[in-house]
């Protein structure tokens, strides 16, 4: 097991800045998702840690040692990429051998079990061409596991599997990872994958970090208005509002929906008031009102449009209609620059 510690970490590819400076610590054994819209630097932070791009700045540590001068085949990581990359000429076996193998290891009976483990038993003597995708890909993920890496790092690795697979997926990847106890690095923009699978999420936007923490702690106490409004789907509510100090309580002006209950907490002027939509409750008594503009009756819930407000019920809730009282539930505040207050 190794920690891996990022510390100013930097990327710019000529005038344009891909990451900016990056600090995180990456501990033993842990699942870690790096989360975030594409383009945001997911892929470039990763590819510096296998050793694939040179930082521009900053460190890697692996343990106490700085993986600065050391190539990326000497690293000791595993990669798994979007694009499965497998020897279509060979069989299964042989491609869950070949790294082993190629190290000068008899694969034994590691073979067999990481085929047990990976539902891959009954192909393993099949060649891989004119396999599909899910199982190619899995393939892959097995290749790269077998090796036993202290560091495995996994790029969008089900982004080509179709929706069933990648619900099953999930639950393999998580029992590997629990299995081999290796620190795994997961690339992912699906929030998803990162709230069903890691310890902790690192969260990115336009290359900079914008919070770590365990998925309910980003959840639940996003660091700005953009964890706030990436997280949940739909994302968090977020109205622009007026604080007003009231004792040592704080209130929230939002013009025409009305004045909200009472918030712990100093706080004054600009602000944004969020709130989940699935914390909203429909009470007519509130004096916060929005009219009904739309309803979406999706499977199991139902997402009621109140202008702006976003509000999620169970599938069978009766949605009256015109303007309605609502209470947020359990809201954040956020201050003019979007940092949570
Ligand atoms: P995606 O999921 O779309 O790959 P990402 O979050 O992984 O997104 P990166 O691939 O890390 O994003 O790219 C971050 C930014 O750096 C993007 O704006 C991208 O265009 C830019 N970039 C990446 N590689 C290079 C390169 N070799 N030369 C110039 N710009 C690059």
């Amino acid at each position: 097991m190794t920690a891996i510690h990022l510390q100013g970490l930097t990327k710019r590819f000529g005038p344009f800045t891909a990451l900016q400076p990056m600090d995180l610590e990456i501990r033993d054994g842990e699942f870690l998702a790096l989360l975030g819209p594409s383009g945001c630097g997911k892929s470039t932070t990763m590819n510096m840690i296998a050793g694939m791009e040179k930082p521009t700045g900053g460190r890697i540590l692996f343990g106490d040692r700085d993986m600065g001068a050391v190539p990326m085949a000497r690293r000791g990581v595993g990669f798994v990429f979007q694009n499965y990359a497998i020897f279509t000429h060979m069989t299964v076996r042989q491609n869950l051998d070949y790294g082993l193998r190629m190290a000068g290891v008899d694969p034994g009976p590691r073979t067999a079990a990481m085929a047990e483990l990976l539902g891959l038993t009954d192909l393993l003597d099949r060649p891989s061409q004119g396999l599909s995708v899910n199982i190619l890909q899995r393939l892959a993920i097995g290749r790269s596991a077998i090796m036993e890496p202290a560091i495995f790092l996994l790029d969008e690795p089900l982004s080509n599997v179709d929706a069933a697979f990648r619900a099953v997926m999930r639950t393999e990847l998580k029992s590997l990872q629990r299995q081999f106890r290796q620190t795994m690095v997961y690339v992912t923009h699906d929030q998803l994958e990162a709230m069903t699978m890691a310890d902790r999420i690192a969260v990115m936007d336009h290359g900079v970090l914008q919070q770590v923490g365990t998925p309910l702690q980003v959840y639940n106490r996003p660091a700005n208005t953009f964890v706030a409004r990436f997280l949940g789907a739909p994302g968090m509510n977020l109205l622009p509002g007026h604080a007003v100090q009231s004792g040592s309580a704080v209130q929230v002006d939002l013009g025409p929906i009305g004045l909200t209950p009472p918030l712990p907490g100093p706080a004054s002027g600009p602000v944004t008031y969020g709130f989940r939509p699935e914390e909203v409750t429909l009470d007519p008594a509130s004096p916060l009102k929005l009219p009904v503009t739309h309803v979406e009756r999706i499977g199991a819930r139902c997402i009621v449009h109140l202008g702006p407000v976003k509000a999620v019920f169970p599938a069978g809730t009766e949605i009256p209609s015109g303007v309605v009282g609502f209470t947020p539930g359990k809201p954040c505040l956020f201050d003019a620059k979007g940092g949570r207050i």
